[in-house]
């Protein structure tokens, strides 16, 4: 008999591609269960009984919406985790795959890049410490379980995401997003420069949501427990990804201005992949450009109405 595969977070980012690889899994949003509300929590679970809980829910937002809600975004990450947590221990579910999150990791760490045993080495960075930390006490309590109760729970920490569906408010959207948002409009307004903000320098991974999707569908699939982060190999400054989308989207006669005014955010958070490499060697992951090209043209069909 199949597994029944229970999807939190089904209408966000990941959610939305996961839908397209694994259509028989079922979704659930905060339309459908409140899941800070630990009786709401145990009433999904009550219906659905799941064999597989993929826990993809989570407040998530930019750099500014957690500057100016560390508490909601503290409280919302810790009630949804152990809720979620809580009932799948308690209604005997097989596994459980949690997402983490770069800005778990340690501001600055001794070598790079970020091994998954710097966890705990040092304090997150300031602009999304509460975040980062809700999101490193979801790994502890993972393991807690798994210590306490001989589960193989395990958890998947990914570096920046970007795709489709992401939200396109600007406090609470992704870099990605937010870059080809201003590209767009700068292009339909006939300006000649863009603004990003800090200086440009930051180092960071970026990843299609549909290959963190397709990545969980294959740890479910290939029944690999391990916790491990989860991201190409490349890093680019935010000059260099700004630069390929300028490209990419035949922009060239747009310049970038850097707001140094504005915070950087974590200076680099390029995480170490050798055993997401060890355990599916043969993936392949799109490309920063191909992605980002066809993010633009739909953001373009989507404004144009089509
Ligand atoms: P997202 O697009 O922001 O979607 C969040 C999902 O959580 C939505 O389905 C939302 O439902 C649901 N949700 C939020 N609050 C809820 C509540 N109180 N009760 C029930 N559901 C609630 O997130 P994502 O980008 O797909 O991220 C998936 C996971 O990856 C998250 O755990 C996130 O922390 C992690 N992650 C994301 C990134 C990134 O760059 N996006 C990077 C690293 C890690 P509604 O749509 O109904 O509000």
């Amino acid at each position: 008999m199949s597994k029944k595969i229970l999807v939190t977070g089904g209408s966000g980012l990941v959610g939305e591609y996961l839908k397209k690889i694994l259509p028989d899994a079922i979704y659930v949003s905060s339309k459908d269960y409140n899941l800070t509300v630990a009786k709401e929590v145990e009433a999904m679970f009550e219906l659905h009984k799941p064999d597989v809980v993929v826990h993809l829910a989570a407040k998530v937002g930019g750099l500014i919406d957690n500057i100016d809600f560390p508490a909601d975004y503290y409280d919302d990450n810790i009630l949804m985790n152990t809720n979620t947590l809580r009932c799948s221990r308690k209604f005997g579910v097989d596994r459980f795959i949690g997402i983490l999150s770069s800005c778990a990791f340690p501001d600055e760490v001794k070598s790079y890049p970020i091994k998954e045993e710097y966890l705990h080495d040092g304090p997150p960075n300031r602009s999304q410490f509460s975040y980062g930390i809700s999101k490193r006490a979801f790994a502890v309590q993972i393991e807690a379980y798994n210590n306490q109760y001989d589960s193989s729970y395990q958890y998947l920490i990914p570096c920046n995401l970007y795709g489709e569906s992401d939200k396109i408010e600007e406090s609470k959207s992704h870099f990605v997003t937010a870059l080809v948002k201003k590209i767009y409009e700068a292009n339909k307004d006939g300006n000649d420069h863009i603004t990003l903000y800090g200086d440009g320098t930051p180092l960071r991974q970026f990843m299609h949501a549909k290959d963190m999707a397709k990545l969980i569908s294959i740890v479910i699939e290939e029944d690999i427990t391990e916790s491990f982060n989860v991201a190409p190999e490349e890093s680019v400054s935010i000059k260099e990804i700004a630069d390929i989308a300028i490209d990419t989207t035949n922009s060239s006669h747009l310049s970038i201005e850097f707001d140094s005014n504005m915070p950087n955010g974590q200076i680099r958070k390029d995480l170490d992949v050798s055993i997401m490499k060890s355990l599916i060697p043969e993936y392949k992951f799109v490309t920063l450009q191909e992605g980002v090209k066809d993010f633009y043209d739909f953001y373009k069909s989507k404004e144009n109405g089509k």
